[in-house]
Parts: structure tokens; C-alpha cells; sequence
């Protein structure tokens, strides 16, 4: 591999072409909102005409440039703080969106994080971090947006679904990942939950779906890309032969929360450049 031009990708990225009407007067709510890819998803979701909550936990100053360039495109934002492993700071969170952005249309699950360690090492506050954050903080977030989705139900005008939920998983919902078990685990547990609530809420015109990133260039693994030995590693995993950026998954998330995506529900979309192919086997196993 000879450098970083190989895999540098925004060059050409279609961020021009999002129809600036596709989601205008929707709500929508991103978690993790100041970094990586709830960053690039909740500016994506502004350009395309929502109006934006920037959740974040800390870094409050990062949070608030995101809501400048989303306020950039003509649309609402605001930077709302909380953890979403809380359950009264999610529930506070959601009470403060309907009363200052009068619903909420769109949930983007995003917020996550890993503590790795090798099994052995692994302690307990480690693993119950990750599925706090990762797993429960999904959980909490979807069942309060839930509760505003069925409150008010479809507004024709808006959408056609009274509300659209998108879990951040991770090809790890499939991928075993030595030394991450905790986040293997949470990411697993995503996938079943979110498939799941698809069944349950289907009825009530909600749709669940997952969006699964392979290796997006963000700080939750700066050490697989950040060498040209690690990247070199970590392109052999990837048959598209770029590391991918996060907007690769904003753009993904503001496709599946329109109404373009209405039929898709308790679908995951592995936006990945082929890592879940077994590229191992493009060569015959
Ligand atoms: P990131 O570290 O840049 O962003 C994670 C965000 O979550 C940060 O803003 C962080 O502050 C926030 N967060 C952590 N704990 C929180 C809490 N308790 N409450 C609220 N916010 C909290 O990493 P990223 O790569 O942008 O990750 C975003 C999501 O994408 C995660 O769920 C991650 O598992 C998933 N993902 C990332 C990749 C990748 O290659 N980057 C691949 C697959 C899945």
C-alpha cells in the first residue's frame, strides 16, 4: 500500500447531491453527536433538512461546533447533554426535544465505546461499561423515543412512519473479535434487540432498522489506520480497498430514516466496503 491517497475517499463524496428536502420538518436525535460518525450522521441528517439534537456526554465545545455547521443549512439545532447509560438523563433528554422541538421523528443510536482487554484481564466494570453505554444505552433511548412516536403517530406530511429508529451496530454484530469481548457482545446484543423491537413496532408504523460500519476512520480506532502498517493490516480485511469515513455512514443513515426506505424495517446495513465477505476466501480459503 503506498500511503494514505490510497484510501482517502471524501474526494468525490456525494455530500452535494443530499436533496436538502428529503427529511425537512423532521426531528431528529443523534447520540454521540460531537465525534466520528454521530458527527458526519447528524450533519448529513441537517443538510438533508432535518432540524438536529447533538447529544453528548462530554466535550461540549465539539458538540456545539456541530450544531454550527447543522444551523448552517437553514435548519434547527442544539447541543443536549446526557448520558445515555442514564436512564433520567435519557428520559430528560427526551422531554427537553419535545418541548423545544415539539417531537421527535428520528432516533440515530450511535453513541459507543470500547474498553478492550485481553478475557482473562477483562474486569468487571469493563465489560459492564460497554454494555451500559453500548447496548442499555440503546435500549433507553429507543424506549423513550417510542413513547413519542406512539403518542403522536404518523403525521402524513412529515413521513410516512410515525417514527424511525437506527441502531449503530458494527460488523462485530457478527464478526467474532478476539480481546473485544465485551463489545462483541454488546454489538450482538444490538442486533437482537433491534431486530426485535422491528417485530414489535412494525404494527405501529415505527421502523427499526440497524446500520453495521466496518473500519470508519474516527477516534474509536485510531490505532488501525493511523500507521501504514496497521492500515496495510487492515485494507486485507477490506475487498473495496479504503478505509471508510464517516460519511460514508451519515449518508447511509439519512437513506434509511426517509421515506425512500419506508419497506425497510428490521434490516441491518453493513456499510463496510465488503469486510463481512470473507475476503479470505477471494483467494480460494
Ligand atoms: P467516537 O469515539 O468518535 O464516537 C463515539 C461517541 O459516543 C463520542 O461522541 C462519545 O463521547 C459518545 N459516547 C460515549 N459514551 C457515551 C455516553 N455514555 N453517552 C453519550 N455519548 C457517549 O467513535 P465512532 O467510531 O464515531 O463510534 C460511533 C458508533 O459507531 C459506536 O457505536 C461504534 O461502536 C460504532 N462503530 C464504529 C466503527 C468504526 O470503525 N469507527 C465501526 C463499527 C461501529
Amino acid at each position: 500500500m503506498e500511503g494514505q491517497d490510497i484510501v482517502s475517499s471524501t474526494e468525490g463524496a456525494p455530500r452535494d447531491v443530499i436533496p436538502a428536502h428529503l427529511l425537512r420538518g423532521q426531528k431528529a436525535l443523534v447520540t454521540g453527536a460531537n465525534s466520528g460518525i454521530g458527527r458526519a450522521t447528524a450533519v448529513a441528517l441537517g443538510r438533508a433538512g432535518a432540524d438536529v439534537v447533538v447529544n453528548y456526554v462530554a466535550g461540549g465545545d465539539e458538540a456545539e461546533k456541530v450544531v454550527e455547521e447543522i444551523t448552517g443549512f437553514g435548519v434547527r439545532a442544539a447541543a443536549y447533554e446526557a448520558d445515555v447509560s442514564d436512564e433520567q438523563q435519557v428520559v430528560a433528554m427526551m422531554d427537553r426535544m419535545v418541548q423545544e422541538f415539539g417531537t421527535i421523528d428520528i432516533l440515530v443510536a450511535n453513541a459507543g465505546l470500547q474498553r478492550d482487554a485481553p478475557f482473562t484481564e477483562m474486569t468487571l466494570a469493563q465489560w459492564q461499561k460497554v454494555l451500559d453505554v453500548n447496548l442499555t444505552g440503546q435500549f433507553l433511548c429507543a424506549r423513550e423515543a417510542t413513547k413519542e412516536f406512539l403518542r403522536r403517530g404518523v403525521v402524513p406530511e412529515v413521513s410516512r412512519a410515525a417514527g424511525k429508529i437506527i441502531c449503530m451496530s458494527s460488523v462485530h454484530q457478527i464478526i467474532p473479535w478476539a480481546g473485544h469481548v465485551n463489545y462483541a457482545s454488546s454489538k450482538g446484543g444490538v442486533q437482537m434487540m433491534m431486530e426485535t423491537l422491528a417485530q414489535e413496532l412494525a404494527p405501529k408504523k415505527i421502523r427499526v432498522n440497524a446500520i453495521a460500519p466496518g473500519a470508519i476512520r474516527t477516534p474509536i480506532n485510531r490505532s488501525a489506520w493511523d500507521t501504514p502498517e496497521a492500515l496495510e493490516d487492515l485494507l486485507r480485511l477490506i475487498p473495496y480497498d479504503r478505509v471508510g469515513d464517516p460519511e460514508d455512514i451519515g449518508y447511509a443513515a439519512v437513506g434509511l430514516a426517509s421515506d425512500l426506505m419506508d419497506y425497510v424495517v428490521g434490516a441491518t446495513l453493513y456499510v463496510d466496503g465488503g469486510m463481512t465477505l470473507f475476503p479470505g476466501f477471494a483467494t480460494g480459503g
